[in-house]
Parts: C-alpha cells; sequence; structure tokens
C-alpha cells in the first residue's frame, strides 16, 4: 500500500570536495531540501556521476543509493561500539564508483537521539542488547522513518534505485513511499571486539541480511 508523501524541493546544492581520514579524495554535491516532514535538516550526498547539477525532472540512470543513519560518535569520532563510521566509509567511495546518493538522515540512535542513545550505551554495559536497552528507555527497537529519505529521491528526480544497505525495513519503507527498488546490494561487515555484540543483535533482532558466518568471532560473541 503506498503512502502518500508530501513534495520536498530542493533548497541548495553545492559542491564540496571531501578527504576523509584515511585520505580518500573525492567531490559531493550536497543538497539541502525544503518541505522535509519532521523539518530535521537532513542532506544528500550526490556522489560519482551523480554529482553533477541537478534540476528536479532528470530521471537518469538508476543510481546506487544509501540512507545513512547520523551516528555522531560512529561517523565522525571513530566510535568502535558500532560500525556506522566503516559503513558510511565504505558508502561513500562505493556510490563515488557507481554514482549515486548518500542521503545522510539526522535521526541519531535510531531515532532516539544523542543523549538516550548514550543511556542506552550505559544499559547496554549492564547486559542490555542494543534493542533491549532501547525499549528499557521507553522507545521502540527502531524510530527511523525514512519518509524524508523518499522526499529527498523524489525532489531530486530519482524513482528507482539500487539500495546499498543489509536493512529489509529501509526497502519497505522507501517502497511504500514510491521508490522503486531494483536491487539490494549488501554493504560489507565491519566486526570489531567492541562491536560484535552490536552485531549480532542487529542480526538477531533486526533480520538484518549480512552473512554472520562471513564474521569470524561473531556467533562466540558474549551475550552478557
Ligand atoms: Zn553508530
Amino acid at each position: 500500500m503506498l503512502m502518500r508523501v508530501p513534495t520536498a524541493t530542493i533548497r541548495t546544492q553545492v559542491v564540496v570536495p571531501l578527504r576523509l581520514a584515511d585520505g580518500y579524495v573525492t567531490e559531493a554535491r550536497v543538497f539541502s531540501f525544503d518541505g522535509l516532514v519532521d523539518g530535521r535538516e537532513h542532506l544528500t550526498f550526490g556522489l560519482g556521476d551523480m554529482a553533477s547539477e541537478r534540476s528536479p525532472g532528470d530521471s537518469p540512470r538508476i543510481p546506487l543509493v544509501r540512507p545513512h543513519s547520523e551516528c555522531l560518535t560512529g561517523d565522525v569520532f571513530g566510535s568502535q561500539r558500532c560500525d556506522c563510521g566503516p559503513q558510511l566509509r565504505e558508502a561513500v567511495e562505493r556510490i563515488a564508483g557507481f554514482g549515486g546518493f548518500l542521503l545522510y538522515l539526522r535521526q541519531e540512535g535510531r531515532g532516539i537521539g544523542l543523549y538516550a542513545k548514550l543511556e542506552a550505551y550505559a544499559l547496554q554495559d549492564t547486559g542490555l542488547d542494543t534493542y533491549e536497552a532501547n525499549l528499557a528507555l521507553g522507545h521502540r527497537e527502531d524510530e527511523r522513518s525514512y519518509v524524508a529519505a523518499a522526499q529527498m529521491l523524489h525532489a531530486l528526480g530519482v524513482s528507482e534505485v539500487a539500495l546499498l544497505s543489509n536493512n529489509p525495513d529501509k526497502a519497505w519503507q522507501l517502497r511504500r513511499c514510491g521508490v522503486s527498488v531494483s536491487a539490494q546490494v549488501p554493504t560489507g561487515v565491519h566486526l570489531s571486539a567492541a562491536n560484535s555484540r552490536y552485531l549480532a543483535a542487529k542480526a538477531e533482532r533486526g533480520a538484518h541480511t549480512f552473512d554472520l558466518g562471513l564474521a569470524p568471532g561473531l556467533r562466540s560473541a558474549s551475550w552478557g
């Protein structure tokens, strides 16, 4: 069943040269928008051949698209409690190589916010997994919505995507908002000693599609 998605429009588009922490260099066209449903300042990064100027009527070939939810601790500071930093790093390069869009969604901590995420971490240190901790704080397991992501794609003239994600909920929500997902491309598994329980919980509880067998050590991770 399709959901009616309000129209958003491109507000600004500007080229930003990127140099990532490991020295990888590329160029992005960064888009902001008017009319996003939740009033947050979500961004889209056009990469590769999608970094050229766009007008709303454009209908290019199918782009590789990753909706990435903001994670200040992981994206900026390299926190090893999650795999967000390496996922973002991988996504930028893969999208730049193929041509597509990184949707940077300002929904920290699966939508519960930065402070609540830190409180959830504290609860995880007492033995709860990431989903149980959110529930203990009175939040849902995952509060993220991809309506604004769909609005941004519509504003960019993108009606069909190859989705770079292991999360079936992203594909389901985008399809419901009228975005055709013609392929779902898995991301790599970025395992470290500190995030193994987090990844195991994502796989068990969030029905993520990555193969645990590819991640040595995950099965023996402590569940507290
Ligand atoms: Zn994270």
